[in-house]
């Protein structure tokens, strides 16, 4: 999924400067201050938990705008003309960075000469950053370690602070209880990969966005982009994969809700032709948040839903 992004970025130039000129065109045309109607700090967010963060520790003091909703992929993301809007007229806009949003780049760059655009991964600690694979760049799906997910946390909370002063003791309250919130989230997901016999803790999916949560949970994580090189899922590797399965004595692999679940289904019909019993263990939520309004619509309701999920269907 990032390999590819290089040829992307050049292809999908011309859009992006066609957006920018629209984007001088609107500049200033927003809420004048970046405030409600009601007096609340206006914040657009790219993916749903950075924005979760945002409502969590800004509370009735901000009103915050996701751009990316259920489901959607933010490798691919293209901001729309409405996205462009939610963007100008924020005062502030958070990101998750690390070439995450690989199509917005060119428009949060200028969106940055205008306002404050914060990338919630920018002050993480680079040692515990892993890299992409195939490519030079980091792996951009921190959110996975909730404990690494903290200092985005921190970076919201401190942003908040730095553009709406007045209100900072109500800024660190609100850090305060959902850090907390989030510590208890990091010790509950340990607790409930250690339910899986040491030899059953293996992750297999589609795609490559769970590294983070594998090094922070003691989880062997393989993904098919892992075992196959080749872009098209094919017969050799349902069967490299199954062997694996069969020898490591796993029972279950994982489907995504952001991904069909084909390529997963292929290798579940595989290992039962080879009379190796394999199961979807359940729906996994990667890069996009579930449903708003229901538990998996929080960032804390979502990793909480894979931990409980993995753990059921592996132990
Ligand atoms: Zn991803």
């Amino acid at each position: 999924m990032h390999t590819n992004k290089k040829r992307m970025r050049i292809r999908l130039m011309l859009p992006a400067l066609l957006l920018m000129a629209l984007l001088a065109g609107c500049s200033g045309s927003g809420s004048a201050q970046g405030t409600s109607e009601d007096g609340r700090v206006l914040v657009t967010a790219t993916t749903g938990m950075i924005g979760d963060a945002a409502r969590e520790i800004g509370g009735d003091l901000v009103e915050v705008t996701t751009l990316m909703g259920p489901g959607v992929d933010p490798h691919l993301f293209k901001a729309s003309q409405g996205d462009i809007r939610k963007l100008d007229r924020a005062k502030i806009v958070f990101y998750g960075g690390l070439h995450l949003e690989g199509n917005m780049e060119r428009i949060l760059e200028k969106m940055a000469q205008q306002k404050t655009v914060v990338a919630v991964t920018e002050n993480m600690p680079k040692d515990r950053l892993l890299g992409s694979e195939g490519s030079e760049e980091y792996d951009p799906h921190v959110w996975f370690d909730v404990n690494l997910w903290k200092t985005a946390a921190e970076s919201v909370r401190d942003t908040l602070i730095a553009e709406d002063p007045a209100n900072e003791a109500a800024y660190r309250e609100q850090g305060e209880r959902y850090l907390r919130e989030l510590e208890e989230l990091d010790a509950y997901v340990r607790e409930r990969m250690l339910e899986i016999p040491e030899k059953g803790r293996v992750l297999v999916t589609a795609h490559d966005a769970f590294g983070y949560f594998g090094q922070a949970y003691g989880v062997e994580v393989v993904g098919l982009q892992g075992i196959s090189t080749a872009a098209e899922f094919g017969a050799r590797d349902v069967s490299a994969l199954r062997d694996y399965l069969v020898e490591r004595g796993i029972q279950a692999v994982f489907v995504e809700s952001s991904l069909p679940a084909r390529s997963m289904e292929a290798i579940v019909a595989g290992a039962a032709r080879q009379g190796h019993e394999v199961v979807i263990g359940g729906e996994l939520f990667s890069d996009a948040m579930g449903e708003p309004g229901t538990q998996e619509g929080t960032y804390l309701g979502m990793i909480r839903h894979n931990a409980d999920t993995i753990a059921e269907a592996l132990k």
